[in-house]
This record gives C-alpha cells, sequence and structure tokens, in this order.
C-alpha cells in the first residue's frame, strides 16, 4: 500500500482476491489463509456438515505443473503417515481440485510457531521438554528412513494439548527434500533457497544425509533456544555455510551462564561436524539432554531427584501404536517414490527397488501373486486393479527371502486417484508382526539388494567350446555393466582410445566366432559384439557420450569431451535437456559451488576443490564449473 504524501491524491495498491477463499473443497469450506510456505499456502477449512476444522495446503498453481514435484508433495504426506507420531502433524488426505491444484488436507493446529520464540533466550526447563518431544517423533522417523532435512523453528508448532502447552507438531515434514530437486525454490522473503543458519554441514557440503543430519538442524535449534542466537549468526550466507562445515561455534554456557554444562556439552555434541561425532540417534540426544535437566535440577536443588524432575519424562509423547487411529490409516500405507524416502538412519543409500511379485493371503481369501512397488520396514504398497480386500483386513505376505510377514490393509488407491498422484493402482499393507530376523532380510530389500543371487550361474554344456567359454564369462560379466564397463575403460578415457578398445574387442570376438562354438555360445558372442558396438557408438561420439556422461554425473568424461573439442552450443542444448530431467541439479551446484567459493576466499584451495568437484558432480555439463576446477587445478600445488 503506497500514498502519494503531500497531494490530494492516494494511489491504492489492489490486492487481488483470493479465488480459494470461500470455495468449497470436498467437503470443506475454506474460511482464511493460515500461512505461505516455499511449497505451497495453507488455509483454514470447515466441515460444512459437522463444522470440524482442517487445514488444507495447496502446492503453489506454478509449482503443478511439475509432475515429479507433484508425486513428491503426495509422496512426503504418505511418509509423514506411515511414521504416524503424535508430534508429527497427521494428514488425512491428498486430493486434486480439477484441473491441477493439489492439496492436502491436515489436522489444524491453533497455536504457535516456534519462530515467534526464538530471539530470546529459552529456560532449559521449558525447553528441553520441547526438545524432546521432536527427538522421540525424529526418531522414529528415522528409524522408518525418513529424514525430515528442513527442521528450523518455523517448521515446530507448539499447541495446547490439555492441560500441556508447549505440545510440539512438526509441519513440513520431508517436504525440504524438495528443495533440492526445484530449480527456484523461493521462499516467502525471496530468498532462493532457506536459511542456511540449521543446515548440517553435509547439507552444504552436498553428502549423503541421514538422521543425524536432522540431529545437527535440531542442535541449531537448541543452541538458539539456549543462547537467542544461531551458532553463526550475522554472517552471509557463503561464510556461514563454511562456518557450517569447518568453525567450532562457542559452547552455549559461555554465552549463556544460566545454562547447566550438561546441557551445553549435550547441545555441541549434536552440533559435531561429522556425523559420527554426533549422538548416535536423535533419542540419545534427547535422552541426554532430559538427563541434563534432571542433574542440574537435583545439583541445584540438593536433593537427588527433585519432583519436577519426571516432568520431562511425563511429558515424552507416546507414540501411537500401530493401526488404532484413523489418521494414522487414511493415506497411509507406502511409502513415496524410491527418492523420497532414504534409507534407515544408518546413512543407507535412498531406496530403489524393482518390482517382484509376493503372495498374498487375505483372511479367508485366496492366495494371489502380486507385484510389489515399495518396501519399508513399516510396510509395502501391492499393485493391483482387482477390488483390494478392505481397509482393516489382516493379510500375511510372503516375501523373497524375508518369508511371510503378517500385516493390515490401510490404504486404497483407485484408479482415479492413481492417475492424479502418478502411482499405481493398488493398496497399502503396514507390516503389524516382523521378526527380529526378518528385519534384516527387509532392510535389504528395501535398500534393493538381491537377497539370494536371482539366476544360478550357467552350467557349461558338453558342446561348448572350452576356450571360447572362458573369453565369454568375462563378456557375460563385463555386458551387465555400462558402456564404459563393457569396454573395460576408465571414465575419463579419450576417444582415440575407445576407438582402438572397440576395434580390439571386435576382433577378439570374431576369433571366437571362428571356433568351434556351440549355438548357445554363438548367440552369446553376437550378443557381445552388439553390445561392444553400442559402446563405441556412445563413447567413441563426442556429442553422444557427453549426454551419456551428464546423465551418469561422469563429469570426468564430460570434461574429456569438452577438451575434445565439445562446442559450447552443443554442450548447452544436452545441459537443458539434462536439467529438464534434474530441475534440482543447478541449484545444488550453485550451492555447492558457493561453498567452494568460500573457501577459496579463505585460501583453502584443496577444499574448495572438492566442493567444485562435488558440485560438478550434480551439474556435471556446466560449463562455468568445469572452467572452476580448472582455474583450481592450476592454483593446486600437488600434481593431480
Ligand atoms: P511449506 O512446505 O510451503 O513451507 P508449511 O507446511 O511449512 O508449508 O506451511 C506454511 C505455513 O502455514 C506454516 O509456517 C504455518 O504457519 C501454516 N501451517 C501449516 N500447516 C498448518 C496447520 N496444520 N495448522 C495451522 N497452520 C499451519
Ligand atoms: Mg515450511
Amino acid at each position: 500500500m503506497s500514498s502519494v504524501s503531500g497531494g490530494t491524491q492516494v494511489m491504492r495498491v489492489m490486492t487481488p482476491v483470493d479465488p480459494l477463499i470461500g470455495a468449497q473443497v470436498g467437503s470443506y469450506k475454506i474460511l482464511k489463509l493460515l500461512g505461505t510456505g516455499g511449497m505451497g499456502s495453507v488455509y483454514l477449512g470447515e466441515h460444512s456438515g459437522i463444522g470440524s476444522r482442517v487445514a488444507i495446503k495447496f502446492l503453489h498453481e506454478h509449482l503443478s505443473s511439475n509432475a515429479d514435484l507433484v508425486q513428491r508433495f503426495y509422496a512426503e504426506a504418505r511418509a509423514v503417515n506411515v511414521i504416524g507420531h503424535a508430534n508429527i502433524v497427521s494428514i488425512f488426505d491428498m486430493n486434486v481440485l480439477p484441473p491441477n491444484r493439489y492439496y492436502l488436507v491436515m489436522e489444524y493446529l491453533e497455536g504457535k510457531s516456534l519462530e515467534s520464540q526464538v530471539g530470546a533466550s529459552m529456560p532449559m526447563a521449558r525447553a528441553v521438554p520441547i526438545l524432546v518431544q521432536v527427538c522421540d517423533a525424529l526418531d522414529q522417523a528415522h528409524q522408518l528412513g525418513v529424514v525430515h532435512r528442513d527442521l528450523k523453528p518455523e517448521n515446530l508448532m507448539l499447541v495446547k494439548r490439555g492441560r500441556q502447552e508447549d505440545f510440539v507438531k512438526i509441519l513440513d515434514f520431508g517436504i525440504a527434500k524438495l528443495q533440492s530437486t526445484m530449480s527456484s525454490r523461493k521462499t516467502a522473503t525471496g530468498v532462493i533457497i532457506g536459511t542456511p543458519d540449521y543446515m548440517a554441514p553435509e547439507q552444504a557440503g552436498g553428502d549423503n544425509v541421514d538422521g543425524r543430519t536432522d540431529q545437527y538442524s535440531l542442535g541449531v535449534i537448541a543452541y538458539e533456544l539456549a543462547t537467542g542466537r544461531t551458532p553463526f549468526a550475522g554472517l552471509p550466507i557463503t561464510a556461514m555455510l563454511v562456518a557450517h562445515l569447518s568453525q567450532e561455534p562457542k559452547a552455549p554456557h559461555t554465552l549463556n551462564p544460566a545454562i547447566p554444562a550438561g546441557i551445553s556439552a549435550a547441545i555441541m555434541k549434536a552440533l559435531g561436524k561429522r556425523p559420527e561425532s554426533r549422538f548416535a540417534s536423535c533419542g540419545d540426544f534427547g535422552l541426554a539432554l532430559e538427563a541434563a535437566l534432571k542433574d542440574s535440577r537435583s545439583a541445584s536443588s540438593g536433593v537427588l531427584v527433585s519432583p519436577s524432575g519426571a516432568d520431562a519424562t511425563a511429558q515424552r509423547a507416546t507414540p501411537t501404536p500401530p493401526g488404532t487411529t484413523l489418521d494414522r490409516l487414511t493415506p497411509s500405507g507406502p511409502k513415496g517414490s524410491s527418492s523420497s524416502v532414504s534409507g534407515p538412519a544408518s546413512g543407507a543409500p535412498p531406496r530403489h527397488i524393482a518390482s517382484f511379485e509376493i503372495e498374498l493371503k487375505p483372511d479367508q481369501g485366496a492366495v494371489q501373486k502380486l507385484q510389489v512397488q515399495d518396501v519399508s520396514r513399516a510396510g509395502c504398497f501391492l499393485i493391483s486393479k482387482l477390488p483390494p480386500p478392505r481397509v482393516f483386513t489382516r493379510v500375511s505376505l510372503t516375501l523373497p527371502g524375508v518369508g511371510a510377514v503378517q500385516g493390515d490393509v490401510v490404504r486404497h488407491v483407485s484408479a482415479e486417484q492413481a492417475l492424479a498422484w502418478n502411482m499405481p493402482q493398488g493398496f497399502g499393507v503396514q507390516f503389524n508382526s516382523v521378526r527380529p530376523e526378518q528385519r534384516e532380510a527387509l532392510d535389504l530389500l528395501t535398500k534393493g539388494l538381491p537377497i539370494s543371487p536371482t539366476e544360478p550361474a550357467a552350467q557349461p554344456s558338453p558342446a561348448d567350446d572350452r576356450v571360447a567359454e572362458v573369453a565369454l564369462g568375462e563378456f557375460r560379466r563385463r555386458i551387465q555393466g555400462d558402456h564404459y564397463v563393457v569396454l573395460g575403460l576408465a571414465p575419463d578415457v579419450d576417444i582415440p582410445q575407445v576407438r582402438a578398445k572397440g576395434r580390439e574387442l571386435t576382433r577378439h570376438l570374431l576369433e571366437l566366432r571362428k571356433r568351434p562354438v556351440s549355438p548357445t555360445q554363438e548367440r552369446q558372442i553376437d550378443a557381445a559384439m552388439e553390445r561392444v558396438h553400442q559402446a563405441i557408438d556412445v563413447l567413441g561420439v563426442t556429442t553422444k557420450r557427453v549426454e551419456y556422461d551428464g546423465q551418469r554425473a561422469n563429469w570426468k568424461g564430460v570434461a574429456m569431451c569438452l577438451s575434445a573439442g565439445l562446442r559450447v552450443p552443443e554442450l548447452e542444448s544436452i545441459r537443458a535437456r539434462f536439467l529438464a530431467t534434474s530441475p534440482g541439479a543447478e541449484m545444488r551446484g550453485k550451492m555447492l559451488l558457493m561453498t567452494a567459493n568460500g573457501f577459496e576466499a579463505d585460501g583453502k584451495i584443496a577444499d574448495a576443490l572438492r566442493n567444485c568437484e562435488l558440485a560438478l558432480g550434480v551439474d556435471p555439463l556446466n560449463l562455468e564449473l568445469h572452467h572452476k576446477r580448472n582455474a583450481l587445478l592450476r592454483r593446486t600445488p600437488i600434481a593431480r
């Protein structure tokens, strides 16, 4: 709103009317806007019949054309419901208002965000129980392989529950994952990425994240509650990223003498630079905070355990037992796409599992063979176009290598929903009896690792030629790999070497063909020949190879193509195609480049080079990054 001072004219800036206010969405009428974040806007909705209130989060309209984002918007919601913890906001439904307004229906939280409470230090008797609730919820999430990645005071709500004032609800769970897949996430304040204040070193460094990444962010929040400021407050973004990577913050009790030393030590441990130096789990962090608070109380009161010392424990939220509340059951079941849920808190890689067949036996029903899409320790999703067993039906599943597991049907995905959410039709099953020895096998399954060799090794038949058999054994192994493996070459090999190797292998295979080989061996030789030619066809031509290398994040190969004379316009158009399928690459690359620049400014050339190469790992076709790396290499004293 602006006015022209001193004049008689008043200029009004019209606020556009929000078409959602007053609209009917399913059974709910939208009353008002509650808040806006990077992903969407959250509205208050009221049930037209019974008057109950919900919060409805709409994915921003401009993001809805990105199918990947839409899928993840929902995938994360499914993950939240698999966790099903009282301290995490419950999501009741997910749907789309035609043609493209995607939304989630959540429990409405009446309270204040923790953000309104930071800026001044909070008494530890109040802060610790808040932190412990977050620890409990995160611990459960991490055990199920879900990492939040964007913990900050803005994403923690404090609500009143019964007589408890500071009951915590974690918002935006896992949505942060999206930040790395969006090329231009703008937050409400217009900053490209969220504040780096709460970002763990491994997030700035582009390394793998796991539950300990959330622990670090929570450590920053604890630090802020204890001292009134984040550890590196006031530094510009680049300097702050570098500080998280390499600078030790001042211990909280040195800034605020009211902080008990034990609490200060626990916070500093959670802020360890390397994940291995932090607590093994968020649960352990919570226990350490509680114990330190208790110690300080008994020390100051002179009694061993003061009556109030038990408060924190009493306030610990009890996780909702599986399958007892409807909110847990509504959109539950499968976790999202392979990339939305990473492996268990041990730092396992994201799941990526092929579908396989399992046997399903519903209560009093016949055994069916169905495809499983996604397995976690908590449950799995079964693909089926047939009418699914009713919700709550007890089923028995036979999973390869795991054996029989009992579970309950917790969710149906209809044909229409499948279309809207870009997922298969079917139903989710939540496991309710997994024996300890089955856990390990399930973990292997969730990591996509084979539990037993799928195909027995081929037995040579008497008709096979022995000499050819030895050579073919080697080819059989190679043709499982990528083009480089097929040719047995390093990723940065030059083009003349590719061609020379191709000629050598072709000659070799032609010689084998002249031997008295069996018909099976003949087919294998032809197949190997075909694969060798495919490999030369791609790796021997710069324009094709650079596209292949880009998709495989092989920046060394890209660098080779550049030095072999690949032209810039060709590179740019290939990169444009690459970025269209990897929308987050550019932004992550930029962040890592910023980190590299920070190190360079500090004279830490080796660290700068490492981060530049990490940046190339995510945005391998970025010419600026290649130039930067070359410049850094020239400044590196050790020959590489
Ligand atoms: P984004 O993913 O876009 O950051 P959030 O889930 O963080 O979205 O929501 C944005 C804001 O909306 C929050 O900071 C909060 O103020 C408000 N909000 C979100 N969920 C709820 C809810 N369930 N009840 C009340 N307010 C909410
Ligand atoms: Mg948010």
